[in-house]
């Protein structure tokens, strides 16, 4: 009878953490229902318009210090990504950034195929993948103070796109992965000391910007968003390792799920700007084909007489 409490107990106890919230039966959709902060007008991600996007070229490139140093990282998996957690120094500056961010984590977000699995979009096209590197503000002392203050966390978003190849640089981190296919938040499997530069694209430097918020719950609109239009290189089965992962999630039949399409669909821009720190060449691609579709509407109309 005692075991059979303690099971009771121990079933009630996963299946209230599982049904918190997730990307299956408890879905983006249902987020702001328990947690009201994700039903607000300032919310991440969004689709981001580059032919609408305001250059504001005083933002500047963004300062990476520490990223080419070899640190220790332990990989996880939490029941919803890979989170990879950081305790050297690596910071970001400039770049419009009021001060200093220390970096705390990193995080994948993929789809169950490779025509999604981003959070951002860049004119309504997805990325395979998206990582997403979560700093705070140092002068508030630790991730946990910065999560309710207004600009406290500043992340970067860089989008991944399918090539014929294996990255390289990527191969210790994926391969890890076989170690934590199992939903564990204290399975934690170390990594190579690498430095966290090979992780990002070599030379990132074009990016968005604009406010707005964690995109799991409780969704708080705390975040610096910073997504860099350079990319990172994986092959199709490295992208197929991601989805091997085991979610916190279960299904009616208690079967677990495998993490997938952890993506929160984009959200309403509302009265939000976003900046860019270059002139988008999307956005002049954008302007030579409406021009190239007037030109020739008008040569078709003067041929026509
Ligand atoms: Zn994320």
């Amino acid at each position: 009878m005692e075991l059979s409490v303690v099971f009771t107990l121990l079933t009630f106890v996963g299946l209230s953490t599982a049904a918190s919230w997730g990307y299956e039966d408890n879905g983006a959709s249902k987020w702001a229902d328990t947690y009201s902060t994700c039903g607000q007008n300032s919310q991440s991600p969004i689709n981001i318009e580059t032919f609408d996007a305001t250059l504001q070229a005083s933002l500047g490139n963004m300062t990476l210090t520490g990223y080419d140093t070899p640190v220790a990282l332990t990989i996880k998996n939490n029941g919803h990504t890979a989170q990879v957690d950081v305790t050297g120094n690596q910071y970001i500056s400039n770049g419009g950034l009021s001060e200093q961010y220390k970096l705390a984590q990193f995080h994948f977000h993929w789809g169950s195929d490779d025509t999604k699995g981003s959070e951002h979009q860049l004119n309504s096209n997805a990325y395979p993948m998206e990582v997403h590197f979560v700093h705070y503000k140092n002068s508030l002392g630790s991730l946990g103070n910065s999560v309710s203050v207004k600009d406290g966390l500043a992340v970067l978003g860089f989008m991944f796109e399918i090539s014929d190849s294996d990255n390289a640089n990527y191969a210790d981190l994926i391969s890890k992965l076989a170690n934590i296919t199992a939903y564990n938040t204290s399975n934690l499997v170390s990594l190579t000391n690498t430095a966290l530069m090979n992780f990002i694209p070599s030379n990132p430097t074009n990016f968005f910007r604009y406010s707005g918020s964690l995109t799991t719950p409780s969704c708080n609109e705390v975040v610096v968003w910073t997504v860099f239009t350079e990319t990172i290189k994986i092959s199709q089965t490295q992208m197929a390792t991601f989805r091997t992962l085991m979610s916190s999630e279960t299904d009616a039949n208690n079967q677990q799920y495998n993490i997938k399409d952890n993506f929160r669909p984009v959200q309403p821009l509302h009265s939000r700007t976003v900046y860019s720190n270059f002139y988008s060449s999307s956005a002049t691609a954008a302007y030579i084909t409406v021009y190239t579709g007037l030109l020739s509407l008008i040569l078709s109309t003067i041929l026509s007489y």
